[in-house]
């Protein structure tokens, strides 16, 4: 089974739309062994997902994770992967190498030209030009690893600026969402200068495309490859089923934004996973009441319970704002997919079928 190791709460970051409660609390050795052996009792092959807080800070717990369950794949014959997200400031070579062996795919949290806007270090101080350094070594030894932008309103006016940079910096594949929770307040005016932001955005994707440029804006790409495949994004959000997250205390909850709700406790790797209460929040998670009848239900992710839990408090109910941005990026995402078919079928074919 999947499970995200938050291996600390503890950042050296202070982001302003960060949703974490930010406390020194890290994970123990025993926690982190008995979670690898959870991950390695369910199903045909196990993974991890090294989170934070800032899972750097406890490099030596990633070491030992590494170590163990590669050892636990040779003897049991069962397959393992990781994965890490990171805000790369503390990425050295050293362990690059040994994330390079564990074959790691490596999320780096990048605002891309919008970095200092929201993600400052502690005390204050900008992060652009660390991140990118970083960015650089990140990608001369794993050159596969992507970029996770998060665009609160006050960046908006760097979202396309920062899908180019991102690209010119050497990233093949990038994601960008929008900053959700309590510290974000979305207007009017900021989601219409994210529409023109996000015109401007499927313009250089065009661009690129034509140039048969191979780069993966995974915002819009997966919108246009979910469509041509019939696959229904909010079926990747299975809450508490498919990546469970483990607290540094060693709890388990359905999703990073529901840790701390004793509601949604779904057990500890100690005393093992509380299957009854995965299986009633999973019959309780559903396409939510007002998406009935919606044209675009089967297109869209309405049933993150994860977003609808932070923008409105229930996971089975969606914000206005997440209906508008959703329903912006389809048309966005169709008009963009059907430009790119015309000029060259093949190549379309290629990169999203
Ligand atoms: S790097 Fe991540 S955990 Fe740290 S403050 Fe920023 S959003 Fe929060
Ligand atoms: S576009 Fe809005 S109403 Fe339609 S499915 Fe998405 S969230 Fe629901």
């Amino acid at each position: 089974m999947n499970l995200t190791l938050h291996l600390t709460d503890n950042c050296n970051m202070d982001c302003s739309y960060c949703i974490r409660e930010k406390c020194p609390k890290d994970m123990s050795e025993d926690v982190l062994f008995k979670a690898c052996d959870l991950a390695f009792s369910k199903g045909t092959r196990a993974g991890l997902c090294f989170f934070g807080g800032e899972p750097l800070l406890k490099k030596d717990l990633i070491y030992k994770a590494l170590d163990y369950c590669e050892e636990r794949s040779k003897t049991t014959g069962i397959p393992f992967d990781c994965k890490m997200t990171t805000n790369g400031t503390l990425l050295d070579e050293g362990f690059l190498e040994r994330a390079k062996k564990a074959d790691m795919g490596i999320g780096l949290s990048f605002d891309g030209k919008a970095q200092d806007v929201c993600r400052i270090f502690t005390g204050g101080k900008p992060t652009s030009s660390v991140v990118e350094e970083k960015a650089g070594l990140l990608l001369k030894v794993l050159p596969g690893s992507y970029a996770l932008a998060t665009i609160a309103p006050q960046a908006v006016p760097y979202y396309a600026e920062s899908v180019k940079h991102l690209h010119d910096l050497g990233f093949k594949r990038v994601s960008f969402v929008i900053a959700y929770g309590k510290k974000v307040n979305w207007t009017d005016d900021d989601l219409e200068a994210l529409r023109e932001q996000l015109e401007l955005t499927a313009k250089y994707l065009k661009e690129l495309f034509i140039k048969k440029d191979m780069f993966f804006m995974s915002t819009i790409g997966s919108k246009i490859s979910d469509c041509i495949r019939g696959k229904n994004p909010a079926e990747r959000c299975h809450l508490g089923v498919r990546q469970m997250p483990v607290t540094p205390g060693g709890d388990l909850y359905p999703c990073t934004s529901f840790i701390g709700d004793e509601r949604y406790l779904l057990g500890n790797v100690f005393d093992g996973i509380n299957e009854a209460k995965v299986l009633e929040l999973a019959k309780r998670s559903s396409v939510p009441m007002t998406c009935a009848g919606c044209d675009l239900v089967k297109r869209c992710t309405n049933s993150c319970g994860c977003a609808n839990r932070m923008n409105t408090g229930n996971e089975n109910q969606v914000s206005p704002l997440q209906c508008t941005y959703e329903r912006m990026l389809i048309e966005i995402s169709d008009r963009l997919g059907e430009e790119l078919y015309q000029i060259d079928p093949e190549l379309f074919a290629r990169v999203f079928a």
